[in-house]
C-alpha cells in the first residue's frame, strides 16, 4: 500500500523510496512507498508535481497503491523527495471543501441528497436529487458563505468499517472495511461524511463559494459552483460583462436588464413593421413584374433577378405574383455569395415547378426542390459566375417548355 502523506494535514511534500518504475505509453509510471501527491479519486482531480527530477502530470489509484505518471524513469530503490504543486492542490482542495459545505447544507436545509459530483479544471458540479427553486439556491449560497465566514474547523477521524453503522453521517457509506476516514465540517453541524479527499483546515480558507448556475437535471438539480479564486475570477468576468453592457446601453449597471428588454421589444416591433411594409411593397413589385411578363400560350412567365433580400421575401413575392392564375414565377435573388430562387405557379398553370426546378438546379449548380405548385433552392456564386447570362438561359428554357 502507498502511505498518503497528505492525509492528516494536507502535506505537499515527503521523502519516499521508489518501489517500482514501469515504461508506459507517454512516459513512466512510478510507485513509491509514500506520496504527497493526491491521486484522482472521489471526484477530486489529481495533483501534479515532482518526484526527484521527474515531472508528475497525473496520479492514479490502483487499489491501495498510487501510481504516478512521470516524464522520465527513476531507478528502483532510490530515495526521492516528492513535492505536489501548491496552486492546483489549493484550487482542488478549495472546490472539494466547498462541495462538502454545499452538499451538507443542501441536505440540512432541504433534505436534498448529493447524488453526483464532478470537478474539472474550469468547472465543478453537484447533482442533487431534489428540485430546488431559485430562492432555495440563493438561500443555500448565503448559508454556505455564512459557514465560510464563521471559519469553522474541518476535522478528520479514522474509524473501522464496522463502527460506521453507529455513526450518523450525511452520506451513510455501506460495505466499507478497514480504516475509514470521516470528515467533519464544524463537528458535523455543516457536513459529515466518509471521504478520502484533501480539505482546508478552516472553512475561512475557501474565501467565497459561488453558485454560478443551476438547472433541472434528472428530476433534481444540477449546480455549477466555484470556490476561492475561481469564484473571484468568475465574479470579475461577470462584472466585465455588465460594465460593457452598461456602457453600450448608456445605463447604470442595475438598469442594464430593463434596457436590454426594452431594446429587444423595440427590435421586435421594428421587425414586425418591416415585414408589413415589405408585404405592401411586394404587392407593387408583383404588379410591375406581371405587367412586363411575356405571355406564352396563355401563361405569363414572370422572371426577375433581384439584388439582396431574404428567402422569405422572395417567397412572399412569388406568392403575390401567383395570385394570378395564369402566372408562372421564376424569381432569383443574389445575396452575397448565394443565389436564391423561388418557383411558383398560379392555379391555371399546368407545368410542375418541381420538375422545372431540376433544370434550374442544373443550370446554376444549386440544390432545391418542392411541390408541383411551389419550389425553392439556392446555389453558391463564385466570382466568375455569369448569373445574369445563366438567368437568360433559364428564361429561354422556360419559354421553350411553355411553347411545348
Ligand atoms: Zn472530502
Amino acid at each position: 500500500m502507498t502511505k498518503r502523506a497528505y492525509y492528516n494535514d494536507g502535506a505537499l511534500s515527503c521523502e519516499a523510496v521508489v518501489l517500482d518504475c514501469v515504461a508506459v505509453e507517454g512516459g513512466y509510471e512510478i510507485l513509491t512507498d509514500v506520496t504527497s501527491i493526491f491521486p484522482e479519486s472521489g471526484g477530486q482531480l489529481s495533483d501534479t508535481g515532482r518526484i526527484g527530477d521527474a515531472v508528475i502530470s497525473h496520479a492514479r489509484e490502483d487499489g491501495e497503491l498510487v501510481w504516478h505518471m512521470a516524464d522520465r524513469a527513476i531507478e528502483k530503490g532510490i530515495k526521492v523527495t516528492i513535492v505536489a504543486d501548491q496552486e492546483p492542490r489549493m484550487d482542488h482542495t478549495c472546490q472539494h471543501s466547498g462541495e462538502h459545505i454545499l452538499s451538507g447544507l443542501a441536505s440540512k436545509l432541504f433534505g436534498a441528497v448529493n447524488v453526483g459530483f464532478h470537478m474539472a479544471e474550469d468547472y465543478a458540479t453537484i447533482d442533487l436529487d431534489t428540485l430546488l427553486t431559485h430562492e432555495q439556491i440563493q438561500q443555500l449560497q448565503r448559508e454556505a458563505n455564512r459557514a465560510v465566514q464563521r471559519n469553522v474547523p474541518v476535522s478528520c477521524v479514522v474509524v473501522q468499517g464496522e463502527e460506521l453503522e453507529n455513526i450518523t453521517l450525511r452520506k451513510q457509506a455501506k460495505g466499507l472495511t478497514g480504516d475509514i476516514r470521516i470528515v467533519y465540517f464544524d463537528e458535523g453541524n455543516v457536513d459529515s461524511c466518509t471521504c478520502c479527499g484533501t480539505h482546508v483546515a478552516l472553512s475561512g480558507e475557501i474565501g467565497y463559494i459561488k453558485i454560478t448556475s443551476h438547472m433541472k437535471y434528472k428530476g433534481g438539480t444540477r449546480i455549477w459552483f466555484a470556490c476561492g479564486m475561481r469564484a473571484v475570477e468568475d465574479s470579475l468576468k461577470n462584472q466585465d460583462i455588465v460594465d460593457t453592457l452598461a456602457v453600450r446601453f448608456s445605463a447604470k449597471a442595475e438598469d442594464v436588464v430593463s434596457a436590454v428588454i426594452r431594446q429587444g421589444d423595440e427590435l421586435n416591433a421594428a421587425k414586425h413593421q418591416l415585414r408589413e411594409r415589405t408585404q405592401q411593397l411586394q404587392k407593387y413589385v408583383a404588379a410591375e413584374l406581371l405587367e412586363g411578363a411575356e405571355n406564352i400560350n396563355g401563361t405569363r412567365l414572370v422572371m426577375s433577378l433581384q439584388q439582396g433580400g431574404q428567402m422569405n421575401e422572395l417567397k412572399t413575392l412569388a406568392e403575390k405574383v401567383t395570385e394570378q392564375p395564369d402566372a408562372l414565377a421564376v424569381l432569383f435573388a443574389k445575396n452575397g455569395d448565394t443565389l436564391m430562387y423561388q418557383l411558383a405557379r398560379g392555379k391555371g398553370v399546368k407545368h410542375s415547378v418541381r420538375e422545372l426546378i431540376q433544370a434550374v438546379n442544373a443550370a446554376v449548380g444549386g440544390k432545391g426542390g418542392g411541390r408541383d405548385d411551389f419550389a425553392q433552392g439556392s446555389a453558391p456564386i463564385s466570382g466568375a459566375s455569369d448569373v445574369e447570362g445563366t438567368v437568360e438561359q433559364i428564361r429561354n428554357y422556360c419559354k421553350a417548355v411553355l411553347k411545348g
